[in-house]
């Protein structure tokens, strides 16, 4: 797309110009305006634009802290081609208030493509589609687990998209994961526009995690290294084998109380293996918790308390290793 005019809502970027963007998306009861930075960095010699995207959930620091870094560490600033858009926190609203919504309860990542006379999240989704994703080629999207539930480092991506699958595996997380499309979510827009997108997850909301925010920090360089954007000569290598899962479930919660997990993500799990249990406060009852298939954890709640129903343990299953 590099042939195009770079323009964003009405600003245009000359092969070789780099700044900021602020995009509109409203204003607080307080008339505090809301403007979301979008960092945008032109090379000279022409290439693909990808999009470097955290906090569409607001309260998901990990993700918003590995683009700060790398914005922080002037990772972007000499690219040798192409264009990078980086946005290092999309909802605002969340951030501010330590919540994965906006403030009417709605979820950014579940309304797309938006519209600019919706409900505030729409908003914020259709500013992205409008302005953002007509003039992207590839969409990396750094999220955590939500509420209480932590991810062990993992690249999402959509089924039979063999570049998004070919760039997860330049990534390096230690788990990869294929799945179909979440209705209005930015991975549906981006699989209608034709954009292949990779989702990090790793760690938990509102709370920082080192290794996940270096695991992150340094597959996205490796996929810009790979994709021709930068030359990376000190780049840590990823020491792990890779597992790509073909299919996940969650293990539920059938009673409620206090949850102790044994087992967290990460671990080799067995079919019939006990991976926590869940305890009445009056010390009466311990109702182990069971796996019935054998995989890997790929998340799993570090909730105290958990009602019936309640997510406890992701598991991804049909395994395929990567080497
Ligand atoms: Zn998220």
């Amino acid at each position: 797309m590099s042939e195009q005019k770079f323009i964003i809502d009405k600003k245009e970027f000359l092969p070789g110009q780099s700044g900021v963007v602020k995009l509109s998306v409203g204003n607080l009861p307080s008339d505090t305006k809301i403007n979301i930075l979008a960092h945008i960095f032109r090379a000279v010699t022409p290439g693909p634009t990808t999009l470097i995207l955290a906090g569409v959930h607001g309260d998901e620091i990990n993700g918003i802290e590995i683009v700060r870094r790398l914005l922080m560490h002037h990772r972007f600033n000499n690219i040798q081609a192409g264009n990078l858009i980086v946005i290092p926190l999309l909802n605002i609203y969340g951030f501010i208030t330590f919540n994965r919504y906006v403030p009417d309860g709605k979820d950014v990542n579940r309304s797309f493509p938006g519209t600019s006379i919706g409900s505030l999240a729409s908003r914020i989704a259709r500013s992205l589609t409008k302005h953002i994703l007509p003039l992207v080629d590839y969409i990396f999207d750094f999220h955590t687990g939500g509420d209480s539930r932590y991810n062990y480092p993992q690249i999402r991506y959509t089924r039979n998209d063999t570049r998004a699958f070919d760039l997860a595996k330049v990534f390096s997380p230690p788990f990869i994961i294929e799945s179909g499309v979440i209705s209005k979510s930015l991975r549906k827009t981006a699989k209608e526009m034709n954009i292949p997108m990779l989702i990090y997850e790793g760690g938990e909301s509102v709370r920082l995690n080192n290794s996940v925010i270096s695991q992150g920090y340094n597959g996205i360089l490796r996929c810009l290294t790979y994709l021709g954007y930068i030359e990376e000569q000190n780049l840590m290598e990823a020491n792990h084998k890779i597992l790509l899962f073909k299919k996940t479930t969650w293990l539920r919660a059938s009673f409620s109380g206090i949850f102790l997990w044994s087992q967290k993500s990460g671990a080799k799990i067995y079919k019939g293996e006990k991976l926590g249990s869940i305890n009445d406060p009056n010390g009466q009852k311990s109702i182990s918790v069971i796996t019935k298939k054998d995989g890997y954890l790929i998340g799993h709640n570090n909730a105290s308390v958990v009602n019936q129903g309640d997510a406890l343990f992701h598991i991804g299953y049909d395994i395929d290793e990567i080497l």
